[in-house]
């Protein structure tokens, strides 16, 4: 194997354990803004009931005054009415008193309508009130989770970090910049090795020619298909090494 991939291929166990750390960390902060939205939602709903409450008592006031006033009205058209005397003035004021009873008759109704309005409307209130005091209860636990484990998550990022940073400083720094290019570009494992003269990153079988430069180890090989460096297991050298071990430990994870 070329010598500056052993080194490589190590960061590069450690940069797939970091991108796989930091899908579940993404993950995790996505629940969380999820139960922050349906919380807000939930807020949301319950104001808006509020102020629907207190609009509807506002316009039930409004109407309890005008029917207040013309209470008032028809008493002082009564008290003008005993001191008449004339029949078509008399006459006249019944009229105005008949048709203002109307009129009260028809606000009584509204305000009636109003009220029972206001009542199903406190009704439903309570109900979001209940599953708001529910879902934060539960919420409430399920964040606490998510945050312990997202700071976990941190730590071992962080210890991941050094590790890789300490490997860093050891490792020949053009082929890590090479490498480093590649993994930005496709966030997976770019330094693969040839299995049964196939690419192991894309697939596709290469030639004979290529593999034979791969085993000679003597430049860097990319594959002409996907761009990825490949590398030759030598079946041999490779017990006992990293490599080997990591390659055991995931057959083993697989099986
Ligand atoms: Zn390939």
């Amino acid at each position: 194997m070329h010598e500056a991939l052993k080194d490589i291929l190590d960061i590069q166990e450690l940069d797939m354990k970091m991108i796989r750390l930091m899908r579940v960390k993404k993950e995790r902060q996505k629940e969380i803004r999820q139960i922050e939205e349906l919380r807000k939602e939930l807020h949301l709903q319950l104001t808006d009931k509020e102020q629907e409450i207190t609009d509807l008592g506002k316009s039930i006031s409004t109407l309890e005054q005008k029917i207040q006033d013309i209470n008032a009205k028809i008493k002082r058209l009564e008290s003008q009415q005993s001191s008449i005397k004339k029949a078509d003035e008399f006459n006249a004021l019944t009229q105005e008193m008949t048709s203002a009873e109307r009129e009260r008759i028809t606000l009584e109704q509204k305000v009636s309508d109003l009220v029972d309005k206001r009542v199903s409307e406190e009704e439903l209130l309570e109900k979001i009130r209940d599953s708001l005091k529910t879902s934060e209860a539960s919420s409430l636990a399920l964040e606490k989770e998510i945050f312990s484990s997202i700071k976990l998550i941190n730590e071992e990022g962080t210890i991941l970090k050094n590790e890789r940073e300490t490997l860093a400083t050891k490792a020949d720094a053009e082929t890590l910049q090479i490498y480093e290019r590649l993994l930005r570009n496709k966030k997976d494992r770019v330094v693969v090795a040839i299995e049964n003269r196939t690419c192991s990153g894309c697939h596709i079988v290469l030639t004979a020619q290529h593999e034979n430069l791969v085993r000679k180890g003597e430049n860097l090989v990319f594959c002409e298909h996907c761009s990825r460096i490949h590398y030759w297991q030598e079946s041999e050298a490779l017990e006992g090494s990293a490599v080997a071990t990591k390659r055991r430990r995931r057959r083993t994870v697989n099986a």
